[in-house]
């Protein structure tokens, strides 16, 4: 078979579901889209692994990263792809082959691009972080992830998606003293101080914030409680682990700190924590381009930026200093399901979108 670039992108997609590349099988689908990028006249093409890069290289002020993941979740009997009216179904159809026939269209047809554009077409996002392709180019071609944004095509349902919470586990313990249950006045309860803990939990001011347009909603869970020793035996030990998933506003830093002075009473133990990711919506770059995309949307069908649930990608680019968002064909909720489809309408009409950006 032979991808056609230039065709229809909902073409383009159903073409992309019918190569498998279940994460670490993405070598027929890597060589593919290798073989038609090299053949585009004004890109530079490098390749690691099973991850396709191409950019351009001139001296355009803007440069901006289009990035998506080949790989998908294992098949699960949705291969070919079918279609079936506008509904595009098949493995990957939202999470994100739609997404990636919209890049690939774009590479061969945006003609004098408006910016300088850097492609990433990369292997194993559905795996382990140590085994996904950005990571391995963030080591080997740093300078490919440079750019004043990043976009990537993660399904979004036409929406922009931006910035993520961080997420923090951490424990608070309680102590006390053993003692015979029949004697229980000799010891100390430690499961009955954790009451204490639990009340702290559900005091916990857990802020709703806007930033940029997108609204993050933190949330503080108990998420594991233990102690115990035996049934005739005062506990002298409780442990509850706690989940805290905290707004972008906060660094890693401050939202430990947040979390030590409301539990300033208590033994806390920090397990780890993973910072969020700022929308950056307001940085000129990536103004621009959600006015670009998101202009003659109508007011009435509510906010066309949002935030990201979920850590993605995108994280990885914000830890960069570089604005990003998810903005891709699809309803997310239906990724990594048996039943995932797309739109066609939806795809052709995003990828339109993209291309008054970038042209
Ligand atoms: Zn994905």
């Amino acid at each position: 078979m032979s991808l056609t670039l230039t065709a229809d992108p909902a073409e383009l997609t159903a073409a992309l579901i019918d190569v498998p590349s279940v994460s670490g099988d993405e070598r027929p689908l890597a060589d593919e889209i290798h073989q038609q990028l090299v053949q585009l006249p004004g890109y530079q093409v490098v390749r690691s692994g099973n991850s396709i890069l191409a950019r351009t290289t001139g001296h355009r002020p803007q440069r901006v990263v289009l990035a998506g993941h080949i790989d998908t979740v294992p098949i699960a009997g949705n291969v070919p792809s079918q279609l079936d009216g506008d509904r595009l179904a098949g493995c990957g159809a939202t999470d994100m082959k739609s997404g990636v026939a919209m890049l690939l269209h774009l590479a061969a047809t945006v003609e004098n691009p408006s910016k300088e554009l850097t492609f990433i077409f990369y292997d194993c996002e559905e795996v382990e972080h140590d085994r996904n392709g950005l990571t391995r180019i963030e080591r080997e071609l740093p300078e490919w992830l440079r750019g004043d944004l990043a976009l990537l095509g993660e399904p979004t349902n036409a929406l922009v998606e931006a910035g993520c919470q961080g997420t923090m586990a951490f424990t608070v313990t309680t102590k006390g003293a053993r003692a015979h249950a029949a004697r229980s006045w000799m010891g100390h309860n430690a499961i009955h101080d954790a009451q204490a803990v639990l009340a702290a939990i559900t005091s916990f001011d857990t802020r709703e914030v806007d930033i940029d347009g997108c609204r993050y909603r933190e949330g503080l869970n108990a998420v594991d409680i233990r102690g115990g020793v035996a049934s005739n035996v005062i506990p002298d030990e409780c442990v509850v682990k706690i989940n805290y998933r905290f707004a972008p506003d906060l660094s890693p830093d401050e939202a430990v700190a947040r979390v030590r002075t409301h539990f300033a009473d208590f033994e806390v133990t920090i397990i780890d924590v993973a910072a969020g990711a700022l929308p950056g919506l307001s940085q000129p770059a990536a103004a621009e381009f959600v006015e670009a995309v998101t202009s003659g949307a109508d007011p009435a069908a509510g906010p066309v930026v949002q935030a990201k649930l979920g850590w993605t990608d995108v994280a990885r680019f914000a830890a960069l200093g570089i604005p990003a968002v998810n903005y891709g064909p699809g309803d997310p909720m239906l990724a990594h399901t048996p039943q995932e489809w797309v739109d066609v309408n939806q795809i052709r009409q995003m990828t339109q979108a993209l291309r008054n950006y970038l042209s």
